[in-house]
């Protein structure tokens, strides 16, 4: 029988009437014909609960334990969803990572899944079992210990299983009905995407928007898992939500198919840094060994010798990042005239596969923004993407901006 894997985020399982909802949805499609891997988070808030009797129990926790902890909010949804499929007539039954087993790096808190065998939950539903609940977001080091793939990352668990048992299609449920141009709480004619490639996902969701995690649209560009996006709280039907799939299989041939934010960043400028060959390397590594997540760049040109090296990074990550130049500074590694901090930015982004063939999107988003009397602080391009650093407090205002200069509120 064909394989459906059905992903449910925590408000979809928020309580006992909403895993019955959940529950009644996967009958429906265990009576077309499916055998479905249904893959559960913790029910909304758990995991943060979670999270935090660990941090307030031992600040400088022990990761394997903060695993042994943390992923215990998905068993319980686990078990309670095949006990209601139970009630219900449906053969299920719950599935923890180490029983798949779910095998994974021995990362603590972001280890990735090596790899799913597949026989233990196909012999069962060789035997009759109809669908498979498979608590999300954890697996198991070589080891022996119980891992967590990261926040959020039963999305990634979910499309791990759909690339391992060749499912049909991932369909991820949670509290919004797809993905859209924009965030509609800040941009009130943001539309539904029918349709967005693997690509724009990526970016959009790096980019900051939260409704899928990053990792798990890598796993399904990679793997050409088909993710459908969509809420449990519609009415089901065959068309909802958003389909993430190959650029080959979408229609609408825009520049641009979303505008991304993302609010908390920060701009550091090292002021007058003695240019020499390695430079770059000297002020990088010692912010990547610091665990600096340093996302824009940028390097004046230099004509005298000393050039302005620029980066952002996240707000709350400035403090370490100075430490660890300064630090560099006193050992001698470069030298330079002074740092500067901006911690008052916000990076706003238009991201299209449509961009490699049309031209002039940059020209017509610098336009926007500059009717809109913002200034433009840093500017970053990738093939698919333009990123600005602009003045946190008009960030809204820019994706207000941006959504019409490039006509999103419209299909087509
Ligand atoms: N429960 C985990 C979290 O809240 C994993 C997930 O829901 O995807 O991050
Ligand atoms: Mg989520």
């Amino acid at each position: 029988m064909p394989i459906l894997v059905m992903k449910f985020g925590g408000t979809s399982v928020a309580n006992l009437d909403r895993i019955q909802r959940v529950a009644k949805r996967i009958s429906l499609e265990v009576a077309k014909g499916y055998d479905v891997i249904c893959i559960v988070s913790a029910m909304a808030g758990e995991t943060n609960k979670l999270v935090g009797w660990v941090t307030e129990t031992s600040a400088l926790y022990d990761g394997r334990e903060y695993d042994a902890v943390t992923s215990s909010g998905e068993n319980v949804t686990a078990g309670l969803m095949a006990l209601r499929l139970q009630e219900m007539g449906v053969p299920a039954r719950s599935w923890q990572g180490w029983q798949v087993p779910v095998m994974t790096t021995s990362a603590h808190g972001s280890a990735r899944i090596e790899e799913i065998p597949t026989d233990n939950v196909l012999r069962k539903f060789a035997e009759g079992m109809r669908v498979a609940v498979v608590a999300g977001f954890q697996g198991l080091s070589a080891e022996g210990r119980i891992t967590t793939l990261g926040r959020g990352g039963s999305d990634t668990t979910a499309v791990a299983f759909a690339a391992a048992f060749g499912a049909e299609r991932c369909d991820i449920y949670t509290d919004v009905d797809g993905v859209y141009t924009t965030d509609p709480r800040i941009c009130e004619s943001a539309r539904k995407l029918d349709r967005i490639s693997y690509e724009e996902m990526l970016e959009l969701a790096s980019l900051g928007a939260k409704v899928l995690m990053t990792r798990s649209v890598e796993l399904a560009m990679r793997y050409k898992v088909r993710l459908r996006v969509l809420s449990s709280f519609d009415e089901p039907s065959d068309t909802a939500g958003t389909l993430v799939c190959d650029e080959e299989d979408i229609m609408e041939k825009k520049a641009v198919a979303g505008v991304a934010y993302s609010r908390d960043e920060a701009k550091v400028t090292l002021l007058a840094v003695a240019d020499r060959p390695g430079i770059a390397a000297a002020i990088f590594g010692p912010l990547a060994d610091a665990g600096v997540n340093v996302d824009m760049i940028v390097q004046n040109i230099s004509e005298d010798g000393t050039t302005d090296m620029t980066f952002s990074c996240p707000v709350d990550q400035v403090e370490k990042a100075r430490k660890a130049v300064e630090e560099a500074r006193r050992r001698g590694d470069y030298s330079f005239a002074d740092l500067i901090e901006d911690q008052g930015v916000a990076k706003v982004s238009v991201v299209g596969i449509g961009m490699r063939s049309h031209a002039g999107v940059a020209a017509r988003m610098f336009k926007a923004l500059a009717a809109e009397g913002i200034n433009i602080k840093v500017i970053t391009t990738s093939e698919i993407k333009i990123s600005v650093l602009i003045d946190r407090k008009y960030m809204e205002l820019a994706v207000q901006a941006l959504h019409e200069a490039f006509d999103l509120d419209k299909a087509g």
